[in-house]
């Protein structure tokens, strides 16, 4: 059986000149496409951690409750969708000196337990809506990451947690 050559396929040397010019004007032309963006457009991306973006005010990252404020009544562990807060709590004595949240609501409970499990925590944000004294709320820190997951859970009544609240209540003023 004899191999044909279609002629529209043979090689001339118009299509050869062609070939290359429409490889020089594609070729030129997507690289005026990545030099315009390269000039004109603005970075998207930031050197992080040597640079921070300034994040919006309703920022739904790290929870914490100020517990001085907390009255136990559960209503965020009840709304949670993931069951991940863990309240504990008693009566308080009965001769103990009245004591109210910053918004005047009488607190009767006594907080034993306030935990977090930051690692099943899907920041819903559903549990800062429905605090009484609103002392529950998002933070603007996403750096908490930890190796461990059983590390995620957060106990708000320990010392190392307390000691974040006069930087988490100056965070809430801005
Ligand atoms: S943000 Fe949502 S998932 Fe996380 S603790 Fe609050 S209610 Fe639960
Ligand atoms: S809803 Fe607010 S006041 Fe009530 S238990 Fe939760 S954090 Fe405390």
């Amino acid at each position: 059986m004899e191999n044909r050559i279609d002629s529209s396929d043979a090689l001339t040397a118009r299509k050869y000149f062609s070939n290359i010019w429409s490889a020089i004007r594609t070729t030129a032309k997507g690289m005026a496409i990545t030099i315009g963006y390269v000039i004109k457009e603005k970075e998207v991306t930031v050197q992080y951690p040597e640079e921070r973006e300034i994040l919006p005010s309703n920022t739904r990252a790290r929870l914490y409750n100020d517990v001085e404020n907390c009255t136990a009544c559960s209503q965020c562990a009840n709304i949670c969708p993931v069951n991940c807060i863990y309240i504990a709590s008693k009566r308080m004595p009965k001769d103990a000196p009245a004591k109210k949240a910053d918004n005047g609501m009488p607190i009767r409970m006594e907080l034993t337990q306030y935990t977090i499990d930051t690692a099943l925590c899907c920041y819903c944000g559903l549990c800062t809506t429905v605090c009484p004294t609103e002392c529950i709320t998002h933070t603007k820190n996403f750096e908490y990451s930890k190796y461990q997951l059983n590390d995620m859970k957060y106990d708000f009544l320990s010392t190392e947690m307390r000691s974040l609240r006069t930087a988490v209540l100056a965070e809430r003023e801005e």
